[in-house]
């Protein structure tokens, strides 16, 4: 497979007021398996950010004013026109990001998912009426769209994370402008044409790619015509961009960092578990997340799980995700390939143990092997740091009671995944685990119908599901009296 650079969908430069922006001053887009240029990209930056912000809040009465089923059938245009180019969308993801072209085709249905599942909610944008205490009263409750939505999304998952927020704040009449990582603008410039091909008015959704994501950040987190802003990325870029946003009462989502417990318990199916884990630790490469982190075996049966592990980890291929067979693709840039090559040598310096991998692949500058780590322990930076790469951490525990206290002993709150068949440990274990969602005898957790989102460090807000809509609304109360 290959990059089409003719392709209508490869743009170069950022689209805002449903014009394409061009500059002198542009930056190259690598294919992070081989280091290869694929683009040149015009690289905007505050002006661009805030003529974005303009055009997103001159578009906004419009927009709101929109039958909800309008806005519906808009939304629902564009979901089918990502469903017509999904290959050639997920050859731009998989050229710019490195998943396997199958990840990558899954992550635009993923994303679609989104459009057509809020294209759905769009409709249901319901109010509320309540008793009010004296007869000549009425209560109304009416839900608004909150108003221009700003948004910065991360790399690991360039289409869906976009599609997510964008989807639902345009669902409930928001408009919106988002500034994409700068290693993934293509994907999101696709489906910037994509949307102008669906039909959605210019100014509703602006897409702002630049290398100086400080300045952007800082134009669309203090605005005054931003109401509201969504975040997915790190922690620590998460608590600044807050923080920016507090001093302007911004309503905010933050989706952040994970460090997920992954618990095996001694009446699991341990086959269902090793294929549970292949798929919640070594998706894109580990860099999700929601990527099991620290995987807690129970001692009884740790030395059989850890052998089907190996053995299953042993099969994983390992390549350019645009060869048919790869199944892990290279990490996204070398500083993050460094970033794991530390953190498995300061765990081998304090006692951990090599299963498997612990080392770089030949594919490429970026390649890391599929790595098994034992005898990993809960002080190790390996257990306490996001991995963000393919390297599977264990740890034993003897009972019920430790594995509860190891899987909290975290400051995030996103994901956290255990394997058990007895009913009673179920509900015990899901109800005690201190985490915004829990994958049970499950490692794919991630849908449109559900809420997604953390507790603690990792966040707050949720995105997709029926609740998905509350973040981009605002409750408006009229009290009708004189009746
Ligand atoms: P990751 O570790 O996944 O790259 P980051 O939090 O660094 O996570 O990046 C997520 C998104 O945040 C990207 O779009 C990136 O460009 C953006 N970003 C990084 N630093 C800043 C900043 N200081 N202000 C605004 N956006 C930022």
């Amino acid at each position: 497979m290959q990059l089409n650079l003719s392709s209508h969908l490869l743009r170069a430069g950022s689209y805002i007021n449903g014009d394409w922006h061009s500059s002198d001053k542009t930056f190259a887009v690598r294919n992070p398996a081989d280091g290869s240029e694929l683009h040149q990209v015009a690289d905007a930056g505050a002006e661009q950010a805030s003529a974005a912000i303009a055009a997103a809040s001159k578009a906004f009465s419009s927009w709101s004013l929109l039958p909800a089923a309008k806005r519906a059938e808009l939304l629902y245009n564009w979901y089918l026109l990502l469903v017509k180019y999904q290959t050639d969308l997920a050859i731009i993801l998989t050229a710019e990001q490195g998943k396997p072209l199958a990840e990558a085709k899954g992550e635009i249905n993923y994303g679609g998912s989104y459009l057509q599942w809020f294209s759905e909610q769009a409709k249901r944008l319901d109010g509320d009426t309540i008793p009010a205490p004296s007869a000549d009263k009425r209560i109304i409750i009416q839900r608004q769209a909150v108003g221009v939505v700003a948004a910065i999304t991360p790399w690991n998952f360039p289409n869906a994370m976009l599609m997510r927020k964008a989807a639902a704040a345009l669902a409930a009449g928001c408009t919106f402008v988002v500034k994409p990582a700068q290693q993934t603008p293509l994907s999101a410039l696709a489906m910037a044409v994509l949307a102008e091909q669906a039909g959605i008015p210019k100014g509703v959704f602006n897409v702002v790619v630049g290398t100086n994501a400080k300045a952007i950040g800082e134009v669309l987190t203090t605005d005054r015509r931003v109401a509201k802003f969504s975040f997915t990325g790190s922690t620590a870029v998460g608590k600044t961009l807050a923080a920016q946003c507090a001093a302007d009462v911004k309503r905010v989502t933050m989706e952040l960092g994970g460090n997920a417990p992954f618990i095996v318990f001694d009446d699991a199916d341990l086959e269902a578990a090793v294929t549970g884990l292949l798929a919640s630790k070594f998706r894109n490469a580990g860099q999700t997340c929601v990527c099991a982190n620290r995987i807690l075996i129970q001692k009884s049966v740790y030395p059989a799980f850890t052998k089907k592990l190996i053995a299953a980890v042993n099969k994983l291929k390992v390549g350019s995700g645009l060869s048919q067979d790869s199944d892990i693709g290279p990490l996204i840039s070398t500083e993050a390939l460094e970033k794991v090559e530390k953190l498995v040598s300061s765990a081998l310096k304090q006692g951990a143990k090599v299963e498997l991998g612990a080392q770089r692949h030949a594919a490429g500058k970026q390649f890391y092997a599929p790595t098994i780590l034992s005898q990993v322990t809960a002080d190790m930076d390996i257990s306490q740091q996001e991995i963000f790469g393919p390297v599977a951490a264990l740890q034993t525990f003897t009972d019920e009671a430790e594995a509860i206290k190891l899987a909290n002993d975290t400051e995030y709150g996103l994901a956290a995944y255990f394997y058990s068949r007895d009913i009673g440990r179920v509900f015990r274990v899901a109800q005690a685990l201190q985490f915004g969602m829990v994958g049970i005898n499950e490692g794919a957790i991630s849908n449109a119908a559900a809420p997604f989102g953390g507790v603690k460090h990792s966040g707050y807000g949720r995105e997709g599901s029926k609740y998905g809509l509350d973040d981009y609304t605002d409750i408006k109360y009229l009290c009708l009296g004189g009746l």
